[in-house]
């Protein structure tokens, strides 16, 4: 039987970053170079149904062994592709075998440096197999850390029939680091009733609360004219646009909040002086919080038109996703199983919430209700970024006993 780690080494190598800027689905083909991976070794383990479908999903069941027939459908979740901010081609994964707690310098590029008190939960880690990348590179356990577990859960689970579980459904998705992860999934053939996504940070943690997000785009019409003719006619939209932003209350800005607080942020800004065009994103963890934010700011808009007499404004808000703890909260079950699994195993669960939105809180919304729960995966998105080989298997562990707390639950 292959261990967590070993699926690790090999998913890691694989490139998959996504592209922002892509405008096929998924963003890359390269990610399908591990999707193809994964239904292979899943037809191996004897996943019958494991595919991947023209979009780049791969949909999986892990039929039941129990004889109850009631247990509701569960489903694991985690994404192939790492984050476009950093490269992901070649990456050469180190693993430093019990780590003595000593600064960790990655050979390629020795100024990236893994250290004590500058990456938080590294001094949790002593005496654990850490894994870096080489120092050019990400390492990718955000969320090949994820798919490594799930992975290895369902070959445990295949090769421990006395392990009694309902039907598991296994999602891997592409191009959640660009936003689109949830964009074609066909929830109705997963036939899932709840869900976790596997792709959050610290051992024992669940994070079942995310950020509620909208989009604002004003749209400014000034008066143009000539400017050698301009006198007491010309109202020029970039200044406008200049004096919203100007106004802005700094105590609601990104750079200022923490925790629960949420923001107004402005995200892009063109025009010329006929017409100007102001992007925000709006966030805040309850619904009525970004109205409120969405009426100041259009407050601040009227505000500074009112010495403009003969422009306009337009005022657009857009729903992007929703806090999932609107939904969680009519399942508590799901929070519930979840915390039991970690209890089980000696660890004192940690809810947490996220300032930003993950594929579970559209999914969620979508209706498949679905927590995030840790994979062990540390300073994301970064060259140095790290994981341990005993989080994961800990995680393996969590997955395990989850789909166990479900059968016994029924
Ligand atoms: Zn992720």
């Amino acid at each position: 039987m292959s261990s967590v780690l070993d699926r690790f080494l090999q998913y890691v190598k694989i490139d998959t970053q996504s592209d922002p800027d892509s405008e096929t689905f998924p963003s890359t083909s390269k990610q399908k170079d591990l999707s193809k991976l994964l239904v292979s070794q899943l037809l191996e383990m004897g996943i019958q149904d494991a595919h991947l479908d023209e979009h780049g999903y791969v949909y999986a069941t892990v039929p039941s062994n129990s004889e109850k027939t009631d247990i509701p459908v569960i489903c694991f979740c985690s994404h192939v592709d790492t984050s476009p901010d950093v490269t992901g081609a070649n990456v050469k994964p180190i693993v430093h075998k019990n780590w003595n707690g000593a600064d960790i310098i990655l050979p390629d590029d020795p100024t990236q440096v893994l250290q004590i008190g500058e990456l938080h939960d590294l001094d949790q880690q002593i005496g654990n197999d850490i894994v870096t990348a080489s120092g050019t590179t990400l390492l990718g356990a955000d969320n090949k850390a994820g798919v490594a577990e799930i992975m290895a859960a369902v070959e445990f689970l295949q090769t421990h029939p006395e392990i009694k579980h309902g039907p598991i459904k296994i999602l891997f998705t592409p191009d959640e680091e660009v936003g689109r992860g949830t964009e074609k999934v066909d929830l109705e053939k997963l036939g899932a009733d709840f869900g976790y996504t596997v792709d959050g940070e610290a051992v024992g943690t669940l994070e079942d609360e995310t950020f509620s997000a909208d989009g604002v785009k004003i749209t400014i019409h000034g008066v143009s004219t000539h400017p050698g003719y301009a006198l007491d006619k010309l109202e020029n939209a970039l200044k406008i646009a200049g004096q919203i932003l100007a106004a802005l209350p700094k105590a609601l800005s990104p750079e200022a909040t923490k925790d629960k607080e949420g923001f107004i942020h402005p995200v892009q800004m063109e025009g010329i002086q006929e017409k100007a065009v102001l992007s925000f994103i709006i966030r805040d963890f309850t619904e009525s919080g970004l109205h409120e934010k969405e009426a100041l700011l259009k407050e601040i808009t009227d505000d500074v038109l009112r010495h403009f007499p003969n422009s306009t404004a337009e005022f657009k808000v857009t729903e992007q996703y929703r806090n999932m703890k609107e939904v969680l909260d009519l399942h508590p079950e799901v929070t519930e199983n979840a915390f039991l699994a970690m209890k089980r195993l000696g660890m004192n669960p940690v809810q947490r919430s996220i300032r930003g939105g993950t594929d579970g809180s559209r999914l969620s919304f979508m209706g498949l209700p679905c927590p995030n729960i840790f994979a062990g995966e540390h300073a994301f998105h970064s060259r140095l970024e790290w994981v341990s080989v005993q989080d994961m298997e800990k995680a393996v562990e969590v997955i395990v006993n989850i789909c166990r707390i479900w059968e016994e639950k029924a």
